[in-house]
């Protein structure tokens, strides 16, 4: 999926020093890899930098049939012609944009040879289909997202890929924080957006019902929003946090019965 981002800028609250670290990376050209859970805004950060620092953003959703010719672009039959399509990668390298490659660890390896050396000082993409070297535009810049989860089956980093990105972590952010992304995303009473807030910060404390993923901030934004246009607030919790979480009938109502008594 390839998509460019709003000129404006997207709505982010900021949860450490992410902002000063990704600006200090983009000027100094430092590839930059964001680690973390799904849903805690690693995808709206990118969205909400490529705004600040005013460059076109081009993201790649990564999955395990990701290959190099995706990224970079291929041969298609036109008619009586045979046209070369520039891919996502070859587009950002000649444009000057921002190359967010979500999930990368999922893309097949041959991802990971086409982008180092694009990640060092060479910063160049070699097109074997075209045998020709783009150099990367002023503005380009390289982010990409992993998650480290690999206990639970998530696939892994080799660590001389890991070690041509500076790192930013992302974790679930504290109560007041998560509090105002609630409110600032869906325009929610305070009220509801701090209960709703202690039902994901309850349910992440429940590691002994094995979930692979827990509540993220993605979710509880979710429910904000169905409570917001009207939907009763158990039933929005259920449908937004508790069913994406779990299949097993004990377990969610285990999870219903909790969450009903804090809202
Ligand atoms: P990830 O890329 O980590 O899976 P996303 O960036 O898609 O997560 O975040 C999911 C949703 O959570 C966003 O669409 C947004 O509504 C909300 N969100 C999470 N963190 C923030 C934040 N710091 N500021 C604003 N919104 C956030």
């Amino acid at each position: 999926m390839i998509t460019t981002a709003d000129i404006a800028r997207p709505f982010y609250l900021e949860t450490g020093k992410e902002e000063a670290v990704f600006t200090h990376a983009f000027r100094n050209r430092v590839p930059v890899l964001l680690k973390g859970p799904t849903g805690t805004g690693k995808s709206r950060f990118v969205e909400y930098m490529a705004a600040v620092l005013e460059r076109p953003l081009i993201t790649v959703s990564c999955h395990e049939e990701t290959s190099a010719t995706d990224l970079t672009g291929r041969f298609i039959v036109k008619g009586a012609e045979t046209v070369w399509i520039d891919g996502p990668m070859t587009t950002a390298v000649k444009t000057g944009a921002i190359l967010y490659l979500d999930e990368i660890a999922e893309a097949r390896p041959d991802v990971i040879v086409a982008i180092h050396p694009l990640t060092d000082h060479r910063r160049e993409l070699y097109i074997d289909k075209l045998g020709e070297t783009l150099r990367a535009g002023e503005g380009f810049m390289i982010v990409a997202s992993f998650n480290p989860g690999y206990q639970r089956g998530y696939k892994e980093l080799k660590p001389s890929t890991r070690q041509r990105f500076a790192g930013i972590s992302f974790r679930y952010p504290d109560a007041a924080t998560e509090r105002d992304i609630l409110i600032g995303e869906t325009g929610i009473d305070a009220d509801i957006a701090t209960k709703l807030v202690k039902i994901g910060g309850k349910i992440r404390n429940l590691r002994e019902l094995g979930l692979a993923e827990t509540a993220s901030t993605r979710l509880l934004v979710d429910a904000a929003k169905l409570i917001h246009s009207g939907l009763p607030r158990r039933l929005s919790v259920r449908t937004a946090i508790i069913e994406p979480l779990t299949d097993d009938d004990e377990t969610m109502a285990a999870l219903c019965d909790l969450a009903d008594l804090m809202i």
